[in-house]
């Protein structure tokens, strides 16, 4: 994902950061902070354990907490997520990594379609793991008072595994609704896949979870509830995106690049002026060319290579000294889907196709939502 750097490995799965996790935590912190004694008093209702307040309010002490609790709150998201990508990695399914933001965290996984055999053990146990890690802070909260004899030192003990125990329970129930992305829609749509087609299935679990993304957001409006409305807008996008998704990868399920592919490609060599691809450009309406040398693919020019360079640069360059050497190249055996995860993780609209080096075609999106349209017939 864009605007991530990774933090480390996790079972050997990179952990990413997406920068508006940075700008979350401050502002959790923040929050936590300034509603500290209002929420003390809600935590000792819930557990009905009483917390002495005397160090929770001292000095910096609330927003030292609501760092703690900020911090907290997400390695319970990075668990959950680890929870997912396991049992995922254990049905065989590749783990590309796990991202944390803004909303949570994101395993990628490379997985052409949801099998729901798989996909309901999956989705479960995230949930599952949650209401664990919920427990456990819960269990905390009644074992500080046998073992922290300090009142003020356990007040703060108190306060921070209930607070943790509470956010992690509201995790469980808020991921078990019934909508997309929500691991709840997973559990529905794997459910009813045993039942229909994976297609069929997904609409439905879709259309539940657009459902609830309208009635959040009218409960927003109403309440004048922003991050209510926020959360609807989130459930509605997810719902269309995996919606589309599986209808891409059901229909182009078994198709091969080779049959798809544009062939012969109009090739452009290393040699030839920049100026003259422009002309080729504007000629045949192509965005880009892959440059072959001797019948083998050097790299692909494309619109945006020679928009880098200035137009009085381009009158003295050649392809090679603009073109993209480090070029993605599919074989005519690479599945259709493939090709579409490739071209939306590295925003490229054309790769050359190659067998055993030499050029013998290429694809692009355009040839591949053709596919989809004549499918859809
Ligand atoms: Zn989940």
């Amino acid at each position: 994902m864009n605007g991530s750097f990774r933090i480390g490995r996790i079972f050997g799965i990179p952990v990413l950061i997406h920068f508006t996790f940075l700008l979350v935590i401050p502002l959790f912190a923040f929050i936590i902070a300034s509603q500290i004694v209002t929420t003390a008093d809600l935590v000792a209702e819930i557990y009905t354990v009483p917390i002495d307040m005397s160090l929770i309010t001292a000095g910096y002490m609330p927003y030292v907490l609501g760092t703690v609790i900020s911090f907290g709150l997400f390695a319970g998201v990075l668990v959950h997520e680890l929870a997912h990508s396991l049992v995922a990695r254990q049905s065989g399914i590749r783990i590309n990594s796990i991202t944390l933001l803004i909303f949570g965290g994101v395993a990628s996984m490379e997985e052409a379609l949801p099998d729901p055999f798989v996909e309901l053990p999956m989705a479960l146990i995230g949930p599952v793991t949650s209401l664990f890690v919920g427990l456990v802070c819960s269990g905390l909260v009644y074992l500080t008072g046998s073992i922290v004899k300090d009142p003020g030192a356990g007040g703060l003990f108190i306060f921070m595994f209930g607070y943790l125990g509470v956010l992690n329970i509201i995790l469980f129930a808020f991921n078990l609704l019934p909508a997309f992305p929500m691991d709840g829609g997973r559990v529905l749509r794997a459910w009813l896949a045993k039942r229909m087609p994976l297609h069929r299935a997904t609409r439905i679990a879709a259309d539940v979870g657009k459902g609830f993304a309208v009635v959040f957001g009218l409960i927003g409006i109403v309440f004048l509830n922003p991050l209510l409305l926020i959360i609807a807008f989130f459930i509605y996008t997810g719902a269309s995106q995996e919606t589309v998704a599986v209808k891409y990868s059901v229909l182009l399920q078994d198709i091969k690049v080779g049959s798809i592919m544009s062939a012969p490609v109009m090739t452009v060599a290393p040699t030839l002026p920049v100026t003259r691809v422009i002309e080729m450009m504007y000629a045949t309406k192509h965005l880009g060319f892959p440059v072959v040398d001797h019948d083998m693919l050097v790299g692909m020019v494309t619109v945006a290579d020679v928009q880098k360079m200035s137009p009085i640069d381009r009158d003295a360059m050649q392809v090679r000294d603009v073109m993209s050497r480090n070029v993605v190249v599919v074989s005519p055996d690479t599945p259709v889907t493939d090709v579409l995860r490739i071209m939306s993780a590295k925003d490229i609209g054309r790769v050359p196709v190659a067998d055993t080096g030499k050029l013998v075609g290429i694809v692009t999106r355009t040839d591949i939502l053709k596919v989809v349209e004549l499918k859809e017939m």
